[in-house]
């Protein structure tokens, strides 16, 4: 049995990965890393489901005895990726999801270096913008600062494997789960066929062109 493919989703605040996710979750068995944060949680959040907030201390003595396979501090917080879970996943052959953000991202790339990272962007600087605004409570100022750390994130688009665009809901989903079955299948070891190849290398392609015209609209 082959092992399972872990998989890192990042994108910045707007971008509906969240959205994404619980759509895919719904029709794939992978199992969702469950991380560990500081912050507090917010109203309905349950602890063990969401997150499992735990104290600083708690935090740092989990980092101490190598029981983070990656961490990042965000806002103000620590959030980290508990590591048993993840490698008693993968090794029981289910693929293992995380949804964090692109420092942990790198880090995790570094840790494990066949994770597929794939990154999440709203179609433009307009939707972003409209997409952050829409709830209305929040005031300008909370909102450029909201856009500012969304461009920070997008600079980082970089070290991503793959890109998807979340313009149509559906149409993102279906491009994330063909990224993921086609990354499962290159993890696999086994021999491609001239097809797969292909559609590998397609995928690939259009993720590269995704970068350069994600870094011209939000960018430059
Ligand atoms: P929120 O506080 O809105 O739930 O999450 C803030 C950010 O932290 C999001 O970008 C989320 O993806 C990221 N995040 C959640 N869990 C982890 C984690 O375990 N590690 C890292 N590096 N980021 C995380």
């Amino acid at each position: 049995m082959s092992k399972g493919i872990l998989l890192v989703l990042s994108g910045p605040s707007g971008s509906g990965k969240g959205t994404i996710l619980d759509a895919y979750k719904k029709d794939h068995p992978v199992y969702f890393s469950v991380s560990n944060t500081t912050r507090s949680p917010r109203p309905g959040e349950i602890d063990g489901v969401h997150y499992h907030f735990i104290t600083r201390e708690a935090f740092e003595e989990k980092i101490a005895s190598g029981g983070m396979l990656e961490y990042a501090e965000y806002c103000g917080n620590m959030y980290g990726t508990p590591r048993d879970k993840v490698e008693e996943q993968t090794e029981k052959g289910v693929n293992v999801m995380l949804d964090i953000e692109t420092v942990g991202a790198a880090n995790v790339k570094k840790a494990c270096p066949e994770a597929v990272l794939c990154f999440v962007v709203p179609p433009s600087m307009e939707v972003l913008r409209h997409r952050l605004t829409r709830r209305g409570t929040e005031d300008e100022e909370t909102v450029n600062k909201r856009l500012t750390q969304a461009l920070t994130e997008i600079e980082r688009i970089g070290q991503y494997d793959y890109v998807v665009i979340n313009d149509d809901l559906d149409k993102a989903v279906a491009d994330f789960a063909d990224i993921v079955a086609t990354a499962q299948l290159a993890a696999s070891g086994k021999s491609l066929t001239a097809e797969e190849e292909a559609h590998l290398s397609e995928l690939k392609e259009k993720s590269a062109a995704l970068k350069a015209a994600v870094k011209k609209e939000f960018l430059l």
